[in-house]
C-alpha cells in the first residue's frame, strides 16, 4: 500500500488522538478538574520534503538474551496505532517478570499471551510500571495479583487517576472489544532508588533516571546482556512526550544513558535501537531548545512559537504535533514554573492559537 505524505500524516494524526486519549483518560493529567473539556488535538505541522518520512515498524516479540524479550508494537506512517507503547519480559527460574502493562486490554493479553510462550510453565509475579502514563499502566489489571513496582510519584499519580477511571472499556478496533470491565491497579512496592533483582543468575536492575519524561521514571537494565529498557526515557522514530518532562534534567539522564554499557535499548515507542538512536532523541531537543528561547526572548505566546518552529527532519518523525506541548514544557521551564504537573491550561491555551494560526496558513 502506498500513501501520499498528506494521507500518511492524516493518519498518524487520528491516530494522535487516541494516544491523546489514552492519556488523559489514566494517569496522563495530574490534576484536571473533573469538568476540564478536553484538549483539542494539535494539527500535524507539515513534513520537511528534504527528509524522507521515518519507516514503519512491526510487531515483534524479540529475544534479546536467553531469559530476555521486547514485547514491540508496530506502528509508523500509514500503521495507525501510533499510541501503542512497548513492553519487556524477563525468564526466571519459577518465575516471569513483565515491563509495563501497555495501555489497553488487547495488548496486556496479547503481551501476556508473549510471555506465556516464552515461559510456559512461569507465573507473572512482578509487574514494573515505568511511570504513570495510561499507555504504561492501564494494563495493571490484566495481570492478577502480581507485585507492581513503581516509583513514588508513578504510585501516586495512578492513585489520582483511580477515581475518575471509567467502569468500562470502550471499544476500540485493536484495543478492546468494550466487554471489558475497567479498573486502575496502582502500584503495591515502591523503589526511589536502585534495585537489584536476580533472576538466576541474572541480575536485574530497576533504576531511578527521573526527573526525565516524568518525575518517576524507571527504567530496568540487564548488565549481562548490555540491555536497557528505557521506556518513555526514550522515543525512536517518534515525537518525544514532553508534557510531564523535565527536559533539562532529560537529556542529562540521556548523556549519564549514553555512558552505561548498553549495546540494546528498547524505547516506550518505536522499534528496538541503540545509543544512536538515543542520542537521536536527544538531539530533537537540541534542535527544538534554542527555537524555543528565541521566541519567548522575543516575548511570543508558545502557541505561536509553536507554529513557527520547524524541526527539519524531525518534522517526519511520528507525532510531530507535539512540538505544542513540548514548547508549553520549555517554556514552562524558562520561567522557573516547571513541575511535575501537566500545564493543562497552558497547552490548551497554546494548542488552540497554534491550530488557529495553522488554519489560517493552509485555509
Ligand atoms: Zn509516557
Amino acid at each position: 500500500m502506498t500513501m501520499t505524505r498528506r494521507e500518511a500524516i492524516g493518519h498518524v494524526a487520528g491516530a494522535g488522538l487516541g494516544f491523546a486519549a489514552a492519556l488523559h483518560v489514566a494517569g496522563g493529567l495530574s490534576s484536571p478538574g473533573a469538568q476540564a473539556p478536553p484538549i483539542p488535538a494539535a494539527t500535524p505541522p507539515p513534513g520537511d520534503p528534504r527528509f524522507p518520512m521515518v519507516p514503519s515498524w512491526k510487531a515483534e516479540f524479540r529475544k534479546l538474551g536467553p531469559d530476555v524479550f521486547a514485547f514491540i508494537q508496530a506502528g509508523g506512517p500509514g500503521v495507525g496505532a501510533q499510541g501503542v507503547s512497548n513492553a519487556g519480559v524477563l525468564v526466571g527460574d519459577d518465575h516471569v517478570m513483565v515491563i509495563d502493562a501497555t495501555g489497553a486490554p488487547l495488548h496486556a493479553k496479547a503481551l501476556i499471551a508473549a510471555a506465556l510462550q516464552a515461559a510456559p510453565r512461569k507465573p507473572i509475579r512482578r509487574l514494573i510500571n515505568t511511570h504513570h502514563h495510561g499507555d504504561h499502566v492501564n494494563g495493571n489489571q490484566f495481570f492478577g495479583p502480581v507485585e507492581i513496582c513503581s516509583h513514588p510519584y508513578c504510585r501516586q499519580e495512578v492513585l489520582k487517576a483511580v477515581p475518575g477511571t471509567p467502569r468500562k472499556w470502550d471499544k476500540r478496533e485493536g484495543w478492546a472489544d468494550g466487554t471489558e470491565d475497567r479498573k486502575l491497579v496502582p502500584p503495591t512496592t515502591t523503589i526511589d532508588g536502585r534495585m537489584v533483582y536476580y533472576y538466576g543468575d541474572m541480575p536485574v536492575e530497576v533504576r531511578f533516571v527521573g526527573p526525565a519524561h516524568t518525575y518517576g521514571d524507571l527504567v530496568v537494565y540487564i548488565p549481562q546482556y548490555k540491555v536497557l529498557f528505557a521506556s518513555d526515557v526514550a522515543f525512536f522514530d517518534v515525537a518525544p512526550f514532553a508534557h510531564n518532562a523535565h527536559v533539562g534534567k532529560w537529556l542529562e539522564t540521556v548523556d549519564r544513558i549514553l555512558k552505561m554499557d548498553v549495546d540494546t535499548i528498547v524505547p516506550g515507542h518505536g522499534p528496538i535501537g541503540g545509543k544512536k538512536e538515543l542520542a537521536e532523541m536527544a538531539e530533537y531537543f537540541r534542535v527544538l531548545i534554542p527555537e524555543v528561547r528565541k521566541r519567548y526572548d522575543a516575548g511570543l505566546t508558545p502557541g505561536r512559537a509553536a507554529a513557527q518552529i520547524r524541526l527539519g527532519k524531525f518534522d517526519n518523525w511520528i507525532g510531530p504535533e507535539r512540538v505544542v506541548m513540548n514548547t508549553v514544557r520549555l517554556y514552562n521551564e524558562l520561567r522557573g514554573t516547571g513541575g511535575p504537573d501537566y500545564d493543562v491550561e497552558g497547552t490548551r491555551r497554546a494548542t488552540e492559537e497554534y491550530n488557529a494560526i495553522l488554519a489560517g496558513r493552509t485555509g
